[in-house]
């Protein structure tokens, strides 16, 4: 199953969280924990999240570690190293998770 994610779904028109069922939260968390750990290592082309593939539901035994990388679109992509959970993100920069040094002019 391949989970795409528009970030901006989760945001109202501040950046700010929108209010969350306890399901959605744990999406929302899961996927904050990858948009951190991708961009702050957003020039490797392989970063390892420091997250379990069961972290995203209550329901999900998998203990798969979460890959994530940085297409050129700027979307980024995840998957389980362990089962088939994949998945992308995007709009996500700009947001409070985007970790990307910024350029000052
Ligand atoms: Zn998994």
């Amino acid at each position: 199953m391949i989970l795409k994610v528009n970030f901006k779904q989760f945001l109202d028109e501040k950046g700010d969280v929108l209010a969350l069922t306890e399901q959605a939260k744990r999406v929302f968390d899961f996927l904050t924990t990858i948009i951190l750990s991708a961009s702050e290592n957003i020039e490797r082309p392989l970063i390892n999240v420091d997250l379990n593939c069961n972290t995203r539901g209550t329901d999900l035994s998998c203990e798969g570690n979460i890959e994530a990388s940085c297409n050129t679109l700027k979307v980024i992509e995840w998957q389980c190293d362990t089962c088939e959970a994949s998945g992308t993100i995007s709009h996500w920069q700009g947001s409070l998770w985007d970790m990307q040094k910024r350029t000052i002019h």
